[in-house]
């Protein structure tokens, strides 16, 4: 058994950048070689302050969202041959219970993650459990794949989960709250659905630049309120940590308006006063949605594999995975939108 490096975190929250077992794949497992893997908000979570799904104690590679190439098929794996290149959606569950039957494996109670409850891409190899490989959480990619763009797919895959209940129609004018890589994805869907009106707000003045390059209405909340920009939007996304941004985004939705809490909040935020009455007689559609499930990760590979939707915009570190504490500091500071690792170049 050879060696490999691996980012693997543990408590006091940290990660380490230090030499692990190369990990040779059991019967019905996979195991893929790591081309790049994209930092998340969730990484960035769990590096400063832990993951309840991670106990004292524990070792764990994080990294959820991966490509790569297959490197080595675990006996009585079918359908898959080595060099092959692939995504990987990271979500899996039992298979047995209502949601997973659903296809919604993220909220089965035993759900799973490669990256968070078991080892994930930072790493030059990442396994891939027996459960997930039948599940069909391993996704061809196609001839000309590009790596570092695909490697935030899972992202897109959950912003095409959060977009569906939306409806976006093409008289509509869309209001998103946070011009970071989910917002910007939220943006790319609403103007390829042909929205009248696309806006996206935010503090950052470079955030807003990049935004207003790929074609989207900007308001720069800091010296600018909303409301004086865009009165009645009816689509709202918040995918901003701002309980100010959710409070306002009932507000600014017109009658029928759609709403989608995208972002979590932070954990010292415990409850947002909301204008119920505001949902009631304005007919208002709030939701909520988190993680992805194969079905739209299929469906937010199939947008990059047409060529409808282009993200390599968003790439804007890319770094080998000595690095990684590099790229967690270049997303506290907001000055990078979405930070890629390399864990197999140097
Ligand atoms: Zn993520
Ligand atoms: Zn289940």
């Amino acid at each position: 058994m050879k060696n490999m490096k691996a980012a693997v975190f543990s408590y006091p929250p940290h990660v380490e950048v230090v030499d692990v077992p190369d990990p040779s794949p059991e019967r019905g497992e996979v195991v893929i070689q790591v081309e790049a893997t994209a930092l998340c908000g969730t990484d960035l979570r769990i590096t400063r302050r832990g993951h309840g799904t991670i106990a004292e104690g524990e070792k764990r590679v994080l990294g959820h969202e991966v490509v790569g190439r297959v490197a080595a098929l675990g006996e009585g794996v079918e359908g898959f041959s080595e060099g092959e290149a692939v995504a990987i959606a990271p979500n899996f569950g039992c298979g047995k219970c209502l949601y997973c039957i659903q296809g919604n494996t993220h909220h089965c109670p035993e759900t799973k993650a490669m990256g968070i409850t078991y080892d994930g891409g930072f790493a030059r190899f990442m396994r891939v459990p027996e459960r997930a490989v039948r599940q069909g959480n391993i996704f061809p990619l196609w001839d000309g794949a590009e790596y570092t763009a695909l490697s935030f797919v899972e992202a897109f895959a959950c912003v095409v989960h959060g977009f569906l209940p939306l409806q976006v129609k093409t008289e509509d004018r869309v209001l998103i709250y946070g011009a970071g890589p989910i917002g910007m994805m939220f943006a790319e869907l609403a103007q390829l659905r042909g929205a009248r009106e696309v806006w996206v707000a935010d503090l950052s003045r470079d955030r807003l630049e990049t935004a207003s390059s790929r074609g989207a209405g900007i308001i720069p909340v800091k010296e600018t309120p909303v409301n004086e920009v865009i009165s009645g939007a009816d689509v709202v996304v918040v995918a901003a940590p701002a309980p100010r941004a959710q409070q306002e985004a009932l507000e600014i939705a017109s009658v029928y308006g759609r709403v989608n809490f995208f972002g979590g909040l932070p954990p010292q935020v415990k409850e947002v006063p909301l204008h119920s009455n505001v949902i009631h007689y304005k007919e208002l559609m709030v939701t909520g949605t988190t993680k992805s499930n194969n079905y739209h990760f299929r469906l937010a590979l199939d947008f990059l594999r047409h060529g409808q939707i282009d993200l390599s915009y968003l790439a804007s570190h890319v770094l080998p995975l000595e690095k990684i504490e590099e790229g967690l500091a270049l997303m506290e500071s907001q000055k990078s939108l979405k930070v890629v690792l390399k864990p197999n170049t140097d």
